[in-house]
């Protein structure tokens, strides 16, 4: 008899593993995951006006990728969406990530002009500067350039986002949005970009749609156990976690920590509430950004549907991991729950939450595939 797997959590990461095993191993699956859907935080769903709304907010596929683009290829078409993102910066409506069509947007011509004149003496023209490398400047125009950016784009936001001023997040959550030297407006530079033609959900449902795969949803990992311990040899099944590992360990160490998100959806009787899919409002309001949804798949319908995004602390039975949080302490919590993966045979941890990773929907992809080929190798 083949070997059974376990795989705990239905989204991306979770997926493409049970879809592999499945497939390429035709070993038995079951997917068990305790939110009521499949997808994770990609989930997806149309609602009464025929909108595909983004539960847990905007989901951009993106990738340079070639084997990540061609595995998930098999499953779904994308559209031709490429991501523009604008913020409202002193009530001007502008381009983010900042470049030189944002420099016109906010400052006066001769002004633009005399800082553009500067920047393209100090960068290479196309080249992206991390925010926080980008204030270390000499000149006192493009330091006054630097400390605006800094201000009105990342400041308050990262507050909102993180709790935490841009300086006390990891340099790589901020340099995720770099100042782009360029005129090119796209949130994403990739090769590859779009939204699946029939949303995420069932992108994951495709992949899951295989007769080795059986799908638990409503049910927590531990529950599972206790239900199948007379049923399953535990003994002797394969384990692949895509939850949070801390967890997994029952926080012997204690909790690793994490923000999480939450959306307040509204409906408008208007045809398109806003220009882009996705506002950013770095200084106003409680909320990070609104999201119109019906950008994303140009959903026809009277109304629209908008969801405005807040930032929390995540806490446990009361809301959902969403983003790990990068610092010293929790790195050095997850080494240890690490360490103690690595002494388990048959388990494997992967995801945004089983790596304690920022992860897009590429990298938790490419990890699973690289984690297939290994485990095959
Ligand atoms: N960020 C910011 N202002 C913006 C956009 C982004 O300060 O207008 C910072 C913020 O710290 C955010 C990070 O850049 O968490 C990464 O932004 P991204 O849009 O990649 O976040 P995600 O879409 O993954 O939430």
């Amino acid at each position: 008899m083949s070997k059974l797997n376990i795989v705990v959590g239905a989204g991306f990461s979770g997926a493409v593993i049970a879809n592999l095993v499945a497939d390429k191993l035709g070993e038995k699956v079951v997917v068990i995951d305790k939110k009521n859907h499949i997808a994770g935080n990609s989930y997806d769903y149309r609602d009464e006006n025929g909108i595909m709304i983004h539960k847990y907010g905007s989901h951009i596929f993106h990738t340079n990728n070639e084997k990540v683009w061609k595995y998930l290829k098999q499953f779904t078409d994308f559209n031709t969406y490429m991501h523009k993102v604008v913020g409202i910066l002193d009530g001007i409506e502008a381009q983010i990530p900042f470049n030189f069509h944002t420099l016109y947007e906010v400052f006066p011509k001769t002004m633009a002009q005399r800082l553009e004149t500067k920047l393209l003496d100090a960068f290479p023209y196309n080249s992206k500067v991390p925010i926080l490398e980008f204030q270390k400047q000499d000149d006192d125009d493009l330091q006054y350039l630097a400390n605006y950016v800094y201000e009105k784009i990342f400041l308050n936001y990262t507050t909102k986002q993180w709790g935490v001023s841009p300086k006390d997040v990891d340099d790589a959550v901020t340099a995720r949005v770099p100042v782009y030297l360029s005129l090119d407006d796209r949130y994403f530079q990739d090769k590859y970009q779009g939204i699946p033609l029939e949303g995420y959900t069932k992108v994951v449902e495709n992949m899951l749609n295989h007769k080795n795969i059986e799908v638990v949803l409503n049910t927590d990992y531990e529950t599972y156990r206790i239900n199948t311990q007379n049923t399953i040899d535990w003994n002797n099944v394969r384990i692949f976690y895509t939850g949070s590992i801390d967890e997994f360990f029952n926080y012997k160490y204690g909790q690793l920590s994490y923000r999480s998100v939450k959306f307040k959806l509204e409906t408008h009787n208007v045809e398109y509430y806003q220009s882009h899919a996705c506002i950013n409002y770095p200084n106003n309001y409680d909320f990070t950004r609104i999201h119109e949804y019906k950008h994303y798949l140009n959903d026809k319908s009277e109304k629209t549907v908008i969801a405005k995004e807040y930032s929390e602390f995540f806490e446990l039975g009361k809301n959902e991991r969403c983003y790990p949080i990068a610092s010293d302490e929790n790195f050095d919590l997850y080494a240890k729950y690490l360490e103690d993966a690595k002494k388990l045979d048959n388990v494997y941890f992967l995801g945004r939450l089983g790596d304690y990773k920022y992860y897009n929907i590429d990298t938790a992809v490419a990890r699973a595939l690289d984690l297939f080929e290994s485990i095959t190798a």
